[in-house]
């Protein structure tokens, strides 16, 4: 018996690159999805519970509440705003709603690993091009990939694995060169931890780029990525596009309240990049003092080089030891890096004291 028989699209689909957690008793330390070591505040936690008692009910399919926050706190009409589950979900019913067979879309790589999927989902090409040797994007050498089958450009910044960002006027320049008729999607999933810039900067290329899309999460900085939610701000063609192609109820009734209370709390994100800015300082200089390299990081993580290390060994010994991390290979890098998340400090020096113990 030959078992099922599925598509073709199936088979250039990628498998999600989850973590190792291995089989370490005692308490694990959690470095490796970016994630954010807090829980969600007591607010949020209110707005939570406050959704108990009516989950016999569907979610609102609009989303109503939450993107009335969004669009207040970023100034534009609501119609701009589309709320997905997780911004991975906008992405993917971007692919949905803009390529097909013969499409390109172009990204820089490595980068987020979910862009692969785009195209293996949609049966367009995929036009990788690499990050320059500070691993920041090639903008340059982005636009000269872009031909008329070009339907989608992905920038992300600051860029995953590598941690870098640009500047938004170099972001702003790239976009206003491309042909209007395709779509830019700028993936700011870490937009509130770079110094380069303010989260409300990426906004103002909103007004001069028609075909632009910001998209964002309430994942990160938030800290809400067992919940779901992220979203995009963009011409309202492409929100009525991503919302015609998924199903009306994707974003959960507890998701959208979380969410909804953890955008009017800035101060506690305001909070929460201090204390990131300062464990990445605390972090990039103790590997320095080990002579280990990082790229210039404006995200809650640190791209790692290991020189001539074993990377598989250093990344392994560290899950046995119960700190978890990246290895970079699985991420697309070259040989020879990891890809570690900015904890608590307790954390940082766990991750850091039991990287001694490997060196
Ligand atoms: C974590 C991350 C996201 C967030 O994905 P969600 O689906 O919102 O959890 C998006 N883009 C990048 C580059 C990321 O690293």
């Amino acid at each position: 018996m030959s078992g099922i028989e599925f598509n073709r699209r199936l088979e250039a689909i990628p498998v999600y690159p989850v973590a190792d957690s291995y089989g370490h008793d005692g308490e694990l330390v959690k470095l490796a999805s970016n994630e954010t070591p807090w829980g969600p505040s007591p607010p949020v936690m209110g707005a939570i519970q406050g959704q108990l008692e009516t989950l016999n009910r569907y979610p609102d399919p609009d989303k109503s509440v939450l993107r009335r926050r969004i669009a207040e706190r970023t100034g534009l009409s609501s119609e701009r705003v589309a709320v997905g589950n997780g911004s991975c979900e906008i992405l993917l019913a971007a692919a949905d709603a803009l390529l097909e067979p013969g499409a390109e879309l172009v990204y820089a790589w490595p980068s987020f690993s979910i862009y692969p999927h785009l195209a293996a989902q949609s049966g367009a090409r995929a036009v990788t091009v690499p990050l320059d040797s500070d691993g920041r994007h090639d903008l340059e050498a982005m636009a000269r990939e872009v031909t008329a089958a070009t339907r989608l450009v992905l920038v992300c910044n600051p860029n995953n694995p590598t941690a870098t960002a640009l500047p938004v006027d170099e972001i702003d320049a790239f976009v206003g060169e491309l042909p209007r008729n395709l779509a830019v999607i700028l993936d700011e999933a870490y937009v509130e931890f770079s110094t380069l810039q303010d989260p409300d900067d990426s906004l103002d290329l909103l007004e001069r780029h028609p075909n632009l899309v910001l998209l964002r999460t309430f994942s990160k900085v938030y800290g809400l990525c067992g919940l779901r939610a992220g979203y995009a701000l963009g011409p309202e063609s492409f929100r009525s596009a991503v919302d015609r192609v998924r199903q009306p109820f994707s974003v959960n009734a507890i998701a959208q309240a979380a969410a909804a209370e953890a955008i009017r709390h800035q101060d506690e994100v305001e909070r929460r990049v201090e204390h990131t800015v300062i464990e990445r300082v605390h972090v990039e200089s103790e590997l320095a003092e080990r002579g280990l390299d990082t790229t210039e990081s404006q995200a809650n993580f640190s791209w790692v080089a290991l020189g001539d290390r074993d990377e598989d060994a250093i990344v392994k010994g560290l899950a046995e030891l119960g700190v978890i991390v990246r290895a970079g290979k699985a991420l697309g890098g070259e040989e020879g890096r990891l890809r570690v998340t900015y904890g608590t400090r307790r954390e940082n020096d766990r991750f850091l004291a039991t990287l001694d113990t490997l060196l």
